[in-house]
């Protein structure tokens, strides 16, 4: 079991940290407060290599969920 709070202290200027099972993700802000509850046209967004990404629209971080499948799916 991972603590979210460790994601606080790397991603400080977050509004929300999202824990998602896909390197591949979608937003279109508007579900939490603050000041991402405007929302915005919906993006996809994708990890790549990495396990994490920034929305460039709300700053909400999107971050791979522990024990996830690291590999690339259907490729
Ligand atoms: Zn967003």
């Amino acid at each position: 079991m991972s603590t979210h709070s460790e994601l606080s202290d790397i991603y400080p200027n977050a509004p929300e940290i999202v824990i998602v099972k896909s390197h591949r993700v979608s937003c279109a802000g508007g579900q939490g407060g603050g000041a991402s509850a405007l929302g915005h046209p919906k993006v996809f967004m994708d990890m790549g290599q990495g396990s994490s990404v920034e929305c460039k629209y709300c700053d909400r971080v999107f971050v791979l969920e522990d024990g996830a499948d690291h590999s690339e799916s259907g490729h």
